[in-house]
């Protein structure tokens, strides 16, 4: 059965595959072809992860993606990107390392750089790449938060103009991370400015996805407006027991925006929880200038009596919601897959002073999984014909989210086949033929003639995600084959079990 990817019902057919792109249907399949019998099972684009954190991982054959049926991955999102480097390539690092979970040693000086090691090392995945606003904010600024003089706001729009001319598929911002939460809404309009004239898409994890969720959205549409930028929304979600009415009104303001031109979407993860950086609980003020800045901040009684005061008063989760999911040193393992609340019970302390410590005691480098939204909320997201499915995954020295090993199984097996959530042909449509039109991909993401023969095959009776939040290192099951380029990369693991 074919999934093509425009999301018209499923049906019989074949496909042939000649030089690396899908052929002319109904052609006879030439003498001496390999013949891949997919009787039973549903043969779909590649599928496209367009919310990827895998920035480095990319290049190093990771296969987590892979195994899921992925043949592309967006990285660059949220504001964080390899490049540019610029002179500050410390603190680049330093703001990225507990999305890319990094060491020292990487970095690149524009986006031709980045996409010639990726080239180098033969990624499996075809890579596009955002360039972030964090990151480019650090090569001109470095880590600071105030409104930047204009030569260095000239200095930003040249860069990623250049990024975008040499491939670059968009921009990316990140404006609940230190220091682009800091950039006041004119450099966005400048820098959105870029994008738009070079016809490319804009990205945003907005100002914030609780209490001011639609005020956030609200930010971003008029940025569009106004630029004439595209724009897609990140992993949209009303985050909090108290916020969970917003998510009807969230969902309302695009559909208006949309209906009246606004070329915007968003994109989902499917599952209830999140992750993230265990900084983000934190006022980001608290971290301008980098971790030493807030390690002295937080050794200061009055400084972390206020950080306290503003971070309790804008968290919209329990701390029973909020659980740690890897810490860098061996003293604090004990503490993953542990809540806050059951932390602050074990040592005595008030949740907010286990924060504080940990992230003195690892210097920074604590990830966390949030508990965040409704099902009822998610399955309505999901289902939104403006949205995209996406993992968000990245990789942790500990547990990471499930999403990394399991989205799109967990989409086709339980969210799909078991629970009746949406069809495997919408399923497919929003993991390939619609990212790839919102990303500007236009030679894959359907099954049609001429396009690369990126192919996953998968049993949909079988398939399932095995990652739980508790292991989630697991690999998934019913992906049969993956072809890139008309090349099947999967069929040896599979033979041998
Ligand atoms: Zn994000």
């Amino acid at each position: 059965m074919l999934a093509d990817g425009s999301g018209e019902p499923l049906r019989r057919g074949d496909v042939v595959v000649v030089d690396g792109l899908i052929g002319i249907w109904g052609a006879e399949v030439p003498a001496g072809a390999e013949i891949f019998d997919c009787s039973g099972l549903v043969v779909a684009p590649g599928f496209i992860d367009a919310h990827s954190h895998s920035d480095l991982q990319v290049l190093e054959g990771r296969r987590e993606k892979l195994l899921q049926g992925v043949t592309s991955e967006v990285v660059g999102n949220c504001g964080f990107s390899a490049y540019p480097q610029g002179a500050h390539a410390g603190e680049l690092r330093a703001f990225a390392n507990g999305i890319f979970c990094g060491g020292q040693g990487w970095g690149w000086d524009s986006a031709e750089g980045y996409f010639a090691a990726l080239r180098g090392a033969k990624a499996l995945a075809s890579v596009y790449s955002l360039v972030g606003h964090g990151s480019l904010r650090i090569a001109v600024a470095g880590n600071r938060m105030d409104e930047l003089p204009e030569a260095q706001m000239a200095a930003m729009e040249a860069m990623l103009g250049d990024a975008l001319a040499q491939g670059a598929t968009g921009f990316s911002t990140g404006l609940m991370y230190a220091p682009g939460s800091g950039a006041p809404r004119g450099e966005l309009e400048r820098l959105c400015g870029v994008v738009a004239k070079q016809g490319k898409i804009y990205c945003t994890h907005m100002r914030d996805y609780g209490y001011h969720l639609l005020e956030a959205i609200d930010e971003q549409i008029a940025l569009a407006d106004v630029t004439g930028c595209r724009l897609q929304i990140s992993h949209l979600q009303a985050v909090g027991r108290p916020n969970r009415d917003l998510n009807a009104r969230a969902l309302e303001q695009i559909e208006e925006a949309h209906v009246r031109g606004v070329d915007v979407a968003f994109d989902c993860y499917p599952y209830i929880a999140g992750s993230t950086v265990m900084t983000q609980l934190l006022p980001q003020w608290a971290l301008e200038g980098g971790i030493d800045a807030l390690l002295g901040r937080l050794a200061n009684a009055v400084e972390r009596g206020r950080i306290s005061t503003e971070m309790i008063a804008g968290m919209a989760n329990g701390w029973d919601e909020l659980l740690i999911s890897a810490v860098g040193s061996e003293a604090n393992a004990s503490t993953v897959g542990r809540t806050l609340e059951e932390l602050g019970a074990l040592r005595g302390q008030e949740p907010a002073d286990v924060v504080f410590d940990l992230l003195t005691e690892e210097r920074g480098q604590v990830n966390v999984l949030e508990f965040n939204q409704s099902e009822e909320n998610l399955r309505r997201n999901l289902n939104h014909p403006l949205a995209i499915i996406i993992s968000d995954g990245f990789y942790v020295k500990g547990r990471p989210h499930p999403r990394l090993h399991g989205t799109f199984p967990e989409l086709l097996g339980n969210l799909c086949r078991d629970r009746g959530w949406m069809t495997v042909e919408t399923a497919v449509r929003k993991i390939t033929g619609f990212p790839a039109e919102r990303f500007g991909i236009k030679d894959r993401g359907y099954l049609r003639e001429g396009y690369v023969a990126d192919i996953t095959v998968f049993d949909p009776r079988t398939i399932r995600s095995r990652a739980t939040y508790e292991d989630p290192a697991q690999a998934p099951e019913g992906v049969r084959w993956v072809f890139k380029g008309g090349r099947s990369l999967l069929a040896a693991d599979l033979r041998a079990g």
